[in-house]
């Protein structure tokens, strides 16, 4: 009989069992089972909705203030937990344990930006809008709320989402991805700790089933959803029809482009840690580069070999180890598939990562890093997210050659330019049609009290996630118009539209 640790639900503060199927879940270092999740089945989706629901009237009425010190408490036990949040993040993802830290840094700040609720709520006033009459529009919540993450920030990017959903006055239920669901759960358990009653956040754990679940509920207001753009426009589609406001946010394929005037010695540098830190493994990690003319490509093409072959491919608990584990071994076997059809397509493999081996780790999910020279538009490997340490050099030969490729690609995430020219810098960031733009930064990145959110393909839906747009996707506008007339006084009727003519 297995005595592996079971992943529970967490429904109206306690853990709970729920659904008969389940899943394990792999150290990605070692290849190795440590735990068993459970997968809800609908009966147990309804049981959480059941509890968010029963849970808002209380928390809709409870002043923003008090919603608020709940997120400065949480702040202070996420900063206190820090090494246990992350160990759980690499236990399940893979990722390097500083990476993790900086993940769960990002998300502190977002709980941080949740806890200045009260003034982000006070909405808008006008005195005298018409004769006597004030005017104001109020930002109330929406109700049940829900979130479904991906597995690549399992920490950070559930943070994106409840902690402003919950100080807007919403409930919300978090379903976290099934591949590293841990960190998302302790930190649910961390918000109770901190003063959340019980039922205004809830986790389940599960698959489409769960998903489904959630998006056929009509108790169920909003949905947020970040990972691959297949399911996220199905999820966008699916949740409009059901009459939800939806965001989804899904995948990208970021170009940085490197122009010839570049400080190609920090361009490099910064491409390395934007290119194979989390192991590629980011929404906003650079796999192409596009190099403005054939001087600039081959300066970046020999840095890069140069700082690979310093790279220290190893387990994320190890403090020498630059870059971990793919998630699983099916996503490693895709990855190392797209090196294949890389090199079958025409193009330069300058680093050949596919045969790294890791001692002791053998059976982990690692591959090194790779690096394609001569990759064109239209190839596989150019069009396709790949999702792994795997970075592209395309060579072009002006500023707007390189646009023109990026204005023409399906996705719209984030993008970066490295010049020391001014007026190229401006030209990029003012008509490039991509949502996150960087200049000599390469993984541009919203601060929390910004808002995150891509173009094109990379978004579904109007508002993006965290930050100010955080507020107006949580909340719907009530605009009140209001006059007292003095006793006694009789006005005609008027059948002219009001307005102040
Ligand atoms: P994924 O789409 O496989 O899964 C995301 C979530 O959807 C998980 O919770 C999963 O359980 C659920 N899901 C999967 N298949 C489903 C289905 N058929 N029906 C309903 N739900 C389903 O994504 P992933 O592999 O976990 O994450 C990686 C992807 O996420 C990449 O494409 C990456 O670019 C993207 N991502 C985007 C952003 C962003 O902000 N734009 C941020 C992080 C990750």
């Amino acid at each position: 009989m297995s005595t592996l640790p079971v992943i529970q639900h967490l429904i109206h503060g306690d853990l709970v069992d729920g659904g008969s199927r389940t899943q394990p879940v792999y150290n990605p270092a070692t290849g190795q089972v440590q735990k068993t999740l459970l997968l809800a089945d609908t009966a147990t989706v309804e049981q959480a909705i059941a509890s968010a629901q029963s849970a808002y009237p209380a928390w809709r009425a409870t002043p923003p203030l008090k919603r608020a010190r709940v997120m400065s408490k949480l702040k202070n036990l996420l900063e206190e937990n820090a090494a246990g949040i992350c160990a759980l993040v690499t236990a399940e993802h893979g990722k390097v344990l500083a990476d993790a830290m900086g993940e769960l840094q990002r998300g502190i700040e977002n709980v941080e930006y949740a806890s200045y609720a009260p003034e982000l709520l006070k909405g808008e006033h006008s005195k005298n809008a018409g004769p006597g009459i004030d005017s104001w529009s109020e930002f109330q919540p929406l109700g049940v709320t829900a979130g479904i993450t991906p597995f690549n920030f399992p920490v950070m990017v559930p943070l994106w989402m409840w902690p402003m959903a919950v100080v807007c006055g919403n409930t919300f239920i978090l379903k976290p991805s099934e591949r590293d669901p841990s960190s998302a759960l302790l930190v649910a358990q961390l918000a109770l700790q901190a003063g959340l009653p019980p039922g205004v956040l809830n986790v389940v754990h599960g698959d489409k089933e769960a998903v489904d679940a959630l998006l056929a509920d009509k108790r169920v207001h909003a949905v947020s959803f970040v990972g691959s753009t297949p399911i996220a426009e199905s999820i966008y589609a699916t949740g409009c029809a059901n009459g939800k406001r939806v965001q989804a946010l899904g995948g990208a394929k970021n170009h940085a482009v490197v122009m010839p005037d570049a400080d190609i010695t920090n361009a490099v540098t910064a491409l390395m840690g934007a290119a194979y830190g989390s192991c590629g493994e980011r929404c906003m990690a650079i796999p192409l580069v596009v190099a403005v003319g054939d001087a600039t490509a081959d300066a970046v093409v020999a840095g890069l070999k140069v700082e690979i072959a310093k790279m220290r491919v190893g387990p994320g608990t190890h403090a020498r180890s630059d870059m971990g584990p793919l998630v699983t071994k099916a996503h490693r076997d895709k990855v190392k598939a797209y090196v294949d059809q890389g090199v079958q397509e025409g193009t330069t493999l300058v680093v050949d990562g596919r045969n790294a081996v890791v001692q002791g780790y053998e059976e982990g999910y690692f591959l090194g890093p790779c690096l394609f020279d001569n990759v064109k538009p239209g190839m596989v490997i150019y069009q396709e997210e790949i999702f792994g340490p795997v970075l592209g050099v395309v060579r072009v030969k002006t500023l707007q050659e390189a646009m023109d490729l990026i204005d023409a690609h399906e996705y719209g995430n984030g993008t970066c330019i490295f010049t020391r020219d001014g007026e190229a810098a401006r030209y990029f960031t003012d008509n490039i049609l991509v949502g996150m733009v960087g200049v000599n930064v390469p993984l541009p990145v919203p601060v929390a009290y910004h808002s995150f959110g891509g173009w094109k393909r990379s978004l579904f839906g109007d508002l993006g996630a965290y930050g100010p747009d955080a507020v107006r996707f949580y909340t719907k506008r009530k605009t009140i118009s209001q006059r007292w007339p003095s006793a006694g006084v009789r006005e005609g009727v008027a059948f002219s539209f009001p307005s102040n003519r």
